[in-house]
This record gives C-alpha cells, sequence and structure tokens, in this order.
C-alpha cells in the first residue's frame, strides 16, 4: 500500500454503507420464523457470524440471479456516501469495504448507485450452488484457524496498520467490533455502538457519511494491548467471549 496515503476508512457495508441489512433482511423474508430462532441465538453469542451466515443461507432459495434483484430493489444507500468517497479521495486516502455480507449483492448495488469504480477494495463472502443446488457461503478472507468470523477484518485492518497508516473503522454491527479493536478512530452506530460500550472502547457516534467526513483525523495508535481478538495468532482470545 502506497506511503502516501493520509489515512484508511475501513467501511462495513450492510447497515453501513446501506440503511439495511440486506444479508438478514433476505433471511427473515425467505426463512421466517426458522431464521428467527437462528438470529436469537447469534443475539444470545451462542453461534459466531461465521454460523450464522452458513445457518442463515441455508433458508434462501439456491436462485443467485433472484436474490440479487431482491437486495438490488431493497437497497438504500446511508445519506452522504458519495460525497464521502468524493472527500476521501480529494484528501488522498483509501477507502477499503470490509463485509460478512456476500459479492451476489454487494458489488451490484455499488455498481447501481454509481460509486462502485470510487473504492479502492472490496473484502466480502461468497455464495455459490452446490451440485445438488445447494447454497453454499465460502469465506476467502476468513482466518485460517478462528471460527468466529467468515470475513477477518481484524487481519485487513492489521495489514494496513503494518503499513504505518492510521486506520478509521466505520461500522454498526456487533461484529464489527473486532476490526473496530484494532484501529485508531472508531465510528459507530447501532449494536456497535452498545458493544464499544460493553467492551470499554473509545467511539464517535455517527447517523450519515457527513458525519464521517467532519470525523477529526486519528493519531497512529498501538492496539495490541486493548483489541478484541488476535488476527496475527490464533484469533479468538483465551478466556473472553468472542463469539
Ligand atoms: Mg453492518
Amino acid at each position: 500500500m502506497a506511503a502516501e496515503y493520509e489515512c484508511v476508512y475501513f467501511i462495513d457495508f450492510d447497515g453501513t454503507i446501506t440503511t439495511g441489512d440486506l444479508s438478514l433482511e433476505l433471511a427473515t423474508y425467505y426463512g421466517g420464523s426458522a431464521y428467527r430462532e437462528i438470529e436469537k441465538r447469534y443475539l444470545r453469542r451462542e453461534i459466531p457470524i461465521r454460523e450464522w451466515l452458513s445457518q442463515a443461507v441455508r433458508l434462501l432459495p439456491p436462485d443467485l440471479d433472484l436474490l440479487s434483484s431482491k437486495s438490488l430493489k431493497w437497497a438504500a444507500i446511508r445519506p452522504g456516501f458519495k460525497e464521502f468517497l468524493d472527500f476521501a479521495r480529494q484528501e488522498n486516502s483509501l477507502v477499503i469495504v470490509a463485509s460478512d455480507g456476500f459479492g451476489f449483492y454487494i458489488e451490484p448495488i455499488l455498481k447501481e448507485y454509481g460509486v462502485l469504480e470510487k473504492i479502492d477494495y472490496v473484502y466480502r463472502n461468497e455464495i455459490m450452488t452446490g451440485r445438488n443446488n445447494e447454497l453454499k457461503v465460502l469465506t476467502p478472507h476468513a482466518h485460517a484457524i478462528c471460527p468466529v468470523c467468515g470475513n477477518c477484518k481484524a487481519a485487513h485492518v492489521v495489514a494496513v496498520k503494518e503499513t504505518g497508516k492510521p486506520v478509521i473503522y466505520v461500522g454498526d454491527g456487533s461484529n464489527d467490533r473486532f476490526g473496530a479493536s484494532w484501529s485508531d478512530r472508531i465510528c459507530a452506530r447501532g449494536k456497535l455502538a452498545e458493544v464499544c460500550k460493553e467492551f470499554n472502547l473509545t467511539y464517535s457516534l455517527w447517523s450519515d457519511f457527513y458525519d464521517i467526513i467532519n470525523i477529526a483525523k486519528p493519531d497512529f495508535k498501538d492496539c495490541a494491548e486493548t483489541a478484541l481478538c488476535l488476527p496475527r495468532g490464533k484469533g479468538i482470545k483465551e478466556g473472553f467471549d468472542n463469539s
């Protein structure tokens, strides 16, 4: 990564760039009460997000064109996102999207809104149809041994930090806490704000991307002591509720 960049923004997708969570909306729409049981177990931290993904995807019809067109119909981009991307480009910062959602809707939605080419990189999961026409989750960016996340956002944040550049993390979900805990400034809303309080992580509350444009740049921070996982080690921390 080129050293001349000002900073790197890591942006979650569902519920952050989009106002709703499309994986959750698809699972709710097609899964009904079976999905609600999975959601309850996830919210009680009985299953990690990777398990949530594989269980929720089994409830979806194995028709990626249908799922993609539903997602495109339902998606709405949060105010200020386009302006934020222009701002980041002007100030010479990188924008990386890191999501535990899926490629069948993320890139098409970004393209539909005319912003895909303004994003420097997209890390996300994939989904494919198996031999028996069942849907399978592929997690090309998962940690080698940690069972918690589908996409190890913490590893992506740490890789940027190793270049010496400060990271601003923008998210809304409880699972964002792992990547966020390695960043130099956390912009949190929704469940991420709640878990930041729970784990004593300092954060800035945000509601739209105009807030992110106005956020002060952070100093580079050593997060090794306070971070919630070990992406360069075995992932989950010993004796720590990470699911
Ligand atoms: Mg989210």
